[in-house]
């Protein structure tokens, strides 16, 4: 195994929340709990999840619907499970259309819970490593690479880009939400042997940022500090 999956567990109720995490952690997961949509949000954006296990009831102004509609507002493609503690097929068919990739209905059996985990995760990871849709495009918000023409668009506005910008454009496509180091962009984009003392990265990220900010729209490439970058929604 590689390094552990991060699930992030939203749950309000301690027992059900303590079970899962003891559960998970038990089966190499990392696990994070959150037991309010807001904290959940939180979490999800500073150390972004690999899956999501969220329950619908939730107490507060955002429930567990309201926490999927947002992680897929912002551009967020991580599974998401969702936890209905009726059989109701409103909740169901709410959850799915919030976004959700699956539901389960309490009270679940765990090695039901684990199944379905794995299965997302495999299921997102073929996903994350094939290259984008049958229309060879990606995209992140407003934002869209297409591997085709190697043009991308900010809304209907056609972006040109050099050959290494098209690649570290690419790169952050791949990972949306993921902290990049500078190592790792480095390494990927120029190969292990570039001179570590160089700024040629930051010229490389301030001219991507000049084409993607032409049109006044806002900055989706982000400087984590002390970190690296991230292609993320600003932070409201
Ligand atoms: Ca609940």
């Amino acid at each position: 195994m590689g390094d552990a999956h991060h699930i992030l567990v939203v749950e309000d109720e301690r027992a059900i929340a303590s079970f899962l995490r003891r559960g998970l952690v038990y089966e190499g997961y990392r696990v994070t709990v959150a037991d309010r949509g807001s904290r959940a949000l939180e979490a999800a954006r500073d150390d972004p999840p690999d899956l999501v296990i969220l329950d619908i009831m939730l107490p507060g102004e955002i429930d567990g619907l309201e926490v999927c509609r947002r992680l897929r507002a912002a551009g967020d493609d991580m599974p998401i499970l969702m936890l209905t503690a009726r059989d109701e097929v409103a909740d169901r068919v709410a959850g799915l259309d919030a976004g959700a990739d699956d539901y389960l209905v309490k009270p679940f059996a765990f090695e039901e819970l684990l199944a379905r985990v794995r299965a997302l995760l495999r299921r997102h990871e073929r996903r994350r490593s094939e290259e984008p849709g049958a229309d060879g495009v990606y995209r992140f918000a407003d934002l869209t690479l297409d591997t085709t023409s190697r043009f991308a668009y900010r809304g209907e506005r056609r972006i040109e880009l050099t050959t290494r910008e098209y690649e570290l454009l690419l790169l952050f496509m791949r990972h949306p939400n993921q902290v990049l180091t500078r190592d790792v962009i480095m390494e990927r984009i120029w190969g292990y042997d570039f001179p570590g003392e160089s700024n040629v990265l930051e010229v490389y990220i301030s001219n991507l940022r000049r084409h993607l900010e032409a049109g006044g729209e806002p900055r989706l490439l982000q400087t984590v500090r002390g970190a690296g970058y991230a292609l993320r929604l600003p932070s409201s």
